[in-house]
């Protein structure tokens, strides 16, 4: 197995990677923060001096997971990046949750060099990356696709190719909408049911088998009735991708009111230093907005 390039060693890309060396595949890693690196190089990964250097010395496919669109295209275009180092033939997988716009650009710069692209972000959190159970949904080429599936595969439970280049993080996108707005709603229900004197967690009872059911409200009703917002995913990063959700549909005139306005209590929760607390936080803002608490013994 020919030796692949993973740059981005974060709360994500650590795990990943290490899946990666479990499944018997050997790695060259880069990241600029060199605590990370070591964190690899003691699992057995050769340490790569830049991207450049590590497109080098990849084999077929070279992955990054990094936070958003300016750091993957430093990585890909900047003075050390990727495209100073890679040849024709090779496969960049992008793994990160990015403009879609970015991709699809990233990817015709890298196609004047022979290289091809893959938008490839993930569902699932730093848990689910651990246990190599993520869902992986692509944008690309079916043909390059099936060249790197199998690699994907040892990342993620679930691989979708959703269509060409761009419809990765698109994909990504709309996940990111449906569940921040999902987990608004359910903030906003909780907090009339307190305002009512209803207990919250009864109501939950009673309506999460019926249609009002959903992971979110599985996930996110029992930390608002507990208080507890560690993170899961943190307030910043939805803020990041509800960023890419208005960006993106702005730059076509595609109307998204709901995004814009859990994008809105996001950044409010953010400007009183909550944004590393989980998304489901939201339930602070109700609780704020409405003069009530959500949970269970106060
Ligand atoms: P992170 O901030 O923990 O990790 C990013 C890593 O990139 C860091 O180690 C950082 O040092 C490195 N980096 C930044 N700029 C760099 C550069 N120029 N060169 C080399 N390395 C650089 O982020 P994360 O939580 O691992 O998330 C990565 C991506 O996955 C993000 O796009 C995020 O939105 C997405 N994602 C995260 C989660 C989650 O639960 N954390 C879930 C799904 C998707």
């Amino acid at each position: 197995m020919s030796k692949i390039g993973f740059i981005g060693l974060g709360i994500m890309g650590v795990p990943m990677a290490k899946n990666l060396i479990a499944a018997g595949y050997s790695l060259v890693v880069y990241d600029i923060a060199e605590a990370s690196v070591e964190k690899l190089v003691s699992a057995g990964a050769e340490r790569g001096c830049s991207p450049a250097d590590v497109a080098a010395k990849a084999g077929e496919v070279i992955i990054t997971m990094l936070p958003n669109s300016p750091q993957v295209s430093e990585v890909v275009l900047g003075d050390n990046g990727i495209i100073h180092g890679c040849r024709g033939g090779q496969v960049v997988v992008d793994m990160s949750s990015i403009a879609p716009l970015v991709s699809r650009s990233l990817g015709g710069a890298l196609a004047e060099r022979g290289v091809e692209m893959l938008d490839a972000p993930v569902s699932g959190g730093q848990e689910k990356a651990e246990k190599g159970t993520l869902a992986i949904m692509v944008g690309g080429k079916s043909e390059v696709f099936e060249r790197v599936k199998d690699i994907l595969s040892k990342m993620g439970a679930s691989v979708s190719l959703v269509g060409e280049l761009g419809a990765g993080q698109i994909t990504k996108l709309v996940n990111q909408m449906i569940v921040g707005i999902n987990i608004a709603a359910v903030a906003e229900g909780m907090s009339l049911a307190k305002r009512c004197v209803v207990e919250p967690r009864r109501v939950f009872e009673a309506i999460r088998k019926g249609l009002a059911g959903s992971q979110c409200l599985e996930d996110k009703a029992p930390r608002m009735f507990e208080g507890r917002y560690d993170p899961g995913f943190r307030i910043a990063l939805h803020i990041k991708d509800y960023w890419n959700v208005l960006e993106t549909s702005r730059s076509i005139g595609s109307s998204a009111p709901l995004s814009a306005q859990v994008a809105e209590m996001m950044i409010a929760l953010a400007g009183e230093g909550n944004d590393t607390l989980d998304h489901g936080a939201l339930g602070l803002y109700y609780e704020k907005l409405n003069g009530v608490s959500l949970r269970e013994r106060e």
